[in-house]
């Protein structure tokens, strides 16, 4: 059975975590927090469940997923059979680079190291180990059980094998890919962030509620969902960095709403705090 750990167990990990486990996956989820490990088990148990209630995976598919996953603080233990690692830590450069130069170390050398990052380079991660041949990002989309791409950016020096041993993982996985060559926010950030911005700083304005922003959005343009409902899925902390980010490689086009900082400040997080743009109370 192929390995894939996947590193950082937050929003985007477990979801990634699940993914790959419904798909015939043997898979290790890693956190530095315990409490984040024991919400994900209980978030992919309770996902496991009611996929299979309805009817979305088989009994076989729910029953191997839960007999081949494992959650663990301990990296050397996730990461040392590893054909894939998936890193889904904070979006923060050094952090990444730490999880990173680690990785290289515990894994074997022909393990292929991905980062699921929304804006970041993938080059400047991969000069960090030893194998930037064998590093690329693999950004997929929330939530992961539903959303069917993933966006695979190639850094400078990500080879051609990498990039077609993720396209079969892509396929293994039941999603679409779609290959991008790498500029900070890469294809579907650089635009996203800057809908979520802009209707952040429409709501500062007054020039609608949220409500009206979000239903304009659906209604009017057809996305499926509002750029603030959305915002607040994301995690409002994780589209601030994504937008400093932007901001200081794109430049001034992509500096954060204010109402955004002033949110993040309040610890108003979206979904996963109990209420952002929204109230989920
Ligand atoms: P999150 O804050 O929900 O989770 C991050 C997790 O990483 C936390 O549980 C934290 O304990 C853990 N962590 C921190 N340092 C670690 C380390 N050294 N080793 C192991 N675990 C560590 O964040 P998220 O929203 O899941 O985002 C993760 C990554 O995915 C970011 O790079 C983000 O930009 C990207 N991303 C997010 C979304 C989204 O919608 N939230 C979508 C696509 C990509």
């Amino acid at each position: 059975m192929e390995q894939i750990t996947v590193v950082g167990a937050g929003v985007m990990g477990k979801g990634i975590a699940y993914a790959s486990a419904i798909s015939g996956f043997k898979v290790f989820l890693n956190d530095i927090s315990e409490e984040a490990l024991k919400n994900a088990k209980h978030d992919i148990e309770t996902l496991l469940s009611g996929s299979a209630e309805k009817g979305f995976i088989t009994s076989d598919q729910h029953q191997s997923a839960v007999d081949h996953l494992s959650y663990t603080t301990n990296l050397n233990e996730a990461a040392k059979d590893a054909d894939l690692v998936i890193e889904a830590v904070l979006e923060k450069m050094d952090i990444k680079v730490k999880v990173f130069q680690q990785l290289d170390e515990i894994c074997k050398k022909e393990t292929i190291l991905a980062t699921n990052t929304s804006t970041m380079s993938p080059t400047e991660i991969a000069a960090q180990t030893s194998r930037p041949d064998q590093v690329v990002a693999m950004h997929f989309f929330n939530p992961v059980h539903k959303m069917k791409l993933i966006e695979v950016i190639k850094g400078l020096e990500t080879s051609d094998a990498t990039v077609d041993y993720v396209r079969k993982i892509t396929e293994k996985l039941n999603k679409e890919m779609v290959e991008v060559n790498e500029f900070p926010g890469f294809v579907t950030s650089r635009m996203n962030c800057l809908i979520g911005n802009e209707a952040m700083n429409m709501l500062m304005e007054g020039v609608a509620s949220a409500e009206d922003i979000d239903k304009a959005m659906k209604l009017g343009l057809n996305h499926p969902m509002g750029p603030l409902e959305l915002a607040d899925l994301v995690g409002l902390d994780t589209r601030l960095r994504n937008m400093e980010y932007l901001h200081a490689t794109l430049g001034e086009k992509y500096r954060p709403s204010p109402l955004l900082v002033k949110y993040v400040k309040a610890g108003r997080y979206g979904r996963k705090s109990g209420s952002g743009f929204y109230d989920y109370s």
